[in-house]
């Protein structure tokens, strides 16, 4: 507070006002009161010389010149005042300080010339002869009509000024006791006034560094308590708002930084006002990279940057599509601006959302091959069935043989479409497998035994060892039971389709770590590394040609997949191309708690 710029100036100014009304009081009245003293004493002197009229002058006629001269000097003393007769010539009869015989004419003395024109006159000046500064006062004195001389009285003016420097040390006194006692108070009203202010100034300071806690003392009813109630209203009113706006935007930060969309927002110059973490990723950018410059300066993406420039110049909505191809990236972006205004509905910049539709594009192209696919498997034996149905129709007299063959592959290809039909369906039923796979407890190694049972006499006709290892105890696990056993009778069925004559086929069951292991090992033609990602996808099969003739569909791995993956398990393989391929399929095994 005693630092105050405010309160200095203010004290300063009125201090100066103080000293200044001060000293010209002082002033003024020090002249008042010599102008009022000197005249007091003229008047004094006036009526001490009308009084030597009276005492010292009817007798000067008839007394001796001593005589008059001791009185008067008895009278001066008496009084303690000069005091002079003159004649009208000048000449001095007596005088109470001095030999009237050693004093010179007094003709032309300014006050004797006054008091001969004006009957009065008075003069302040040198006396030669007591060598003082004196007042003198003359009355002439007439007898009748005509003038016979003069009174003069008169006091050395040291006294005079001895009491007039009393005075003015009294005036002196008095205005600089009374300047230091409006000073002092003044100091006090001074810092009245400008606490106040100080406080308001470090309130706004703090509230102007973010501070909107602090608050003024409110105890004054007058103007400036009023203005302390209003500034602690406008603080509370602003710490309310910029809460309010700190939360929408803490919560709008947290909206964009959790939006699987990526969004830039700039300004009306295209300079980067806000750029989330998924459009940086996409756009190959960092928020401190990009913040603060122009669009085109950061992101590399034309479409981006022409969308933002249509938007920012039309003012109205725009999107489109692209397609980001990049030594890492294939990035299909869908990309929707629109123009961002203020409360008033100025135009103040545009905002873009880029949303990554990569995985829709991907699924509409597998959707796409699929329906293709499909089509042509289906195409393919009805084509067969088709044309050996039309043969049979137009020839007529085919022999009995030919006539059978040509029935048993109208049979094989029925079959065919028969079991692409029924792995097309298993495929749409596990696709929705949450709606409708069943999940109760199963123990399967039940189902391995069974399925193991069932293509014995198959691998046996084919020449092949099989073998089953399975653990006693069984391996519980929750499940659907004609999935899991589509889902083993598959792989074995794999396996003794790709393992020629004289091969081994060997299924191993066992329980790790909360979870069933089955292996599905052959000893046959194995799958070149480069398939091996790519074999548990629909219609994909390494050598087309060799699967149709097996009576394979495309359809069989991409069914344990799915079987396995809705149990919440994995499936792996290994493989060494000529030598054999190892298929591991893990389930989690049931949880000992009741449902
Ligand atoms: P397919 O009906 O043609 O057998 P799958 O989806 O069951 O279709 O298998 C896809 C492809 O994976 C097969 O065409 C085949 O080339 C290969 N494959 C699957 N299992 C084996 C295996 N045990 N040994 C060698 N190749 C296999």
């Amino acid at each position: 507070m005693i630092r105050s710029r405010f309160l200095w100036k203010l004290y300063a100014g009125y201090a100066v006002l103080i000293l200044v009304s001060a000293a010209l009081v002082g002033v003024l009245t020090a002249r008042q009161i010599e102008r009022d003293t000197l005249d007091e004493i003229r008047d004094s002197l006036r009526a001490r010389a009308a009084m030597l009229k009276q005492a010292a002058w009817p007798a000067s006629r008839g007394e001796s010149a001593e005589t008059l001269q001791s009185r008067v000097r008895a009278l001066g003393e008496e009084i303690h005042t000069r005091l002079t007769v003159i004649r009208s010539d000048g000449t001095v009869l007596a005088d109470s300080e001095k030999d009237p015989a050693r004093m010179d004419d007094h003709s032309n003395r300014p006050e004797i010339l006054a008091a001969r024109s004006h009957g009065f006159g008075t003069a302040i000046r040198f006396s030669n002869t007591l060598e003082t500064r004196m007042m003198y006062v003359a009355l002439p004195v007439r007898s009748g009509n005509h003038l016979v001389g003069f009174v003069r009285a008169s006091l050395p003016l040291s006294v005079i000024d001895e009491r007039l420097d009393h005075l003015r040390s009294i005036v002196v006194f008095g205005a600089a006791v009374a300047a230091l006692v409006a000073l002092v108070l003044g100091f006090f009203m001074a810092r009245g006034f400008a606490a106040p202010l100080a406080s308001m100034t470090a309130v706004a300071e703090s509230m102007s560094r973010g501070d909107y806690n602090q608050r003024l003392p409110v105890g004054r009813s007058d103007e400036v308590g009023r203005l302390a109630e209003a500034f602690n209203r406008m603080a509370r009113s602003l710490r309310e708002r910029m809460e309010r706006i700190t939360t929408d935007h803490n919560k709008l930060l947290t909206i964009l930084a959790g939006m699987v969309e990526g969004v830039i927002a700039v300004d009306r110059e295209e300079r980067i006002m806000h750029l989330n973490a998924v459009a940086a990723d996409i756009l190959g950018t960092s928020e401190d990279d990009a913040i603060d410059k122009k669009i085109w300066e950061v992101i590399r993406v034309p479409e981006v940057c022409d969308l933002i420039a249509t938007v920012l110049r039309r003012g109205t909505q725009a999107g489109r599509e692209v397609h980001l191809v990049g030594t890492e990236r294939n990035l299909h972006l869908q990309l929707q601006a629109a123009p961002l205004r203020d409360g008033e509905g100025r135009p103040v910049g545009a905002v873009v959302v880029l949303h990554d539709v990569t995985e829709l594009h991907r699924l509409e192209t597998v959707r796409r091959d699929f329906v293709s696919n499909a089509s042509h498997e289906l195409k393919t034996p009805i084509t067969a069935i088709r044309g050996l149905i039309e043969t049979l129709i137009n020839d007529r007299r085919m022999d009995p043989e030919t006539h059978d063959r040509f029935l048993e592959r109208i049979a094989d290809q029925a079959n065919r479409l028969d079991t692409l039909v029924n792995d097309l369906l298993a495929l749409s039923r596990l696709e929705s497998a949450e709606l409708v796979l069943e999940h109760t407890p199963t123990d399967l190694g039940k189902i391995v035994h069974e399925v193991v049972d069932t293509i014995r006499p198959s691998a046996d006709r084919k020449g092949l060892a099989l073998t089953a290892t399975l653990p006693t105890g069984g391996a519980k696990i929750s499940g659907d039971r004609e999935a899991l056993r589509q889902m083993a009778a598959n792989l074995l069925d794999n396996a003794l389709k790709y393992t020629p004559c004289g091969g081994r086929i060997a299924v191993r069951l066992r329980v790790e770590q909360e979870q069933a292991v089955l292996e599905v090992a052959d000893t046959g033609i194995g799958i070149e590394p480069q398939h091996l990602d790519r074999i548990f996808e629909r219609f994909y099969r390494v050598d087309k040609g060799r699967s149709r003739e097996l009576g394979g569909t495309g359809l069989g791995l991409s069914i344990v997949k799915h079987v396995v993956l809705a149990h919440g398990g994995e499936v792996t393989v290994t493989s060494t191309p000529g030598s054999g391929s190892t298929f591991v399929v893990r389930l989690p095994l049931a949880s000992d708690e009741p449902a």
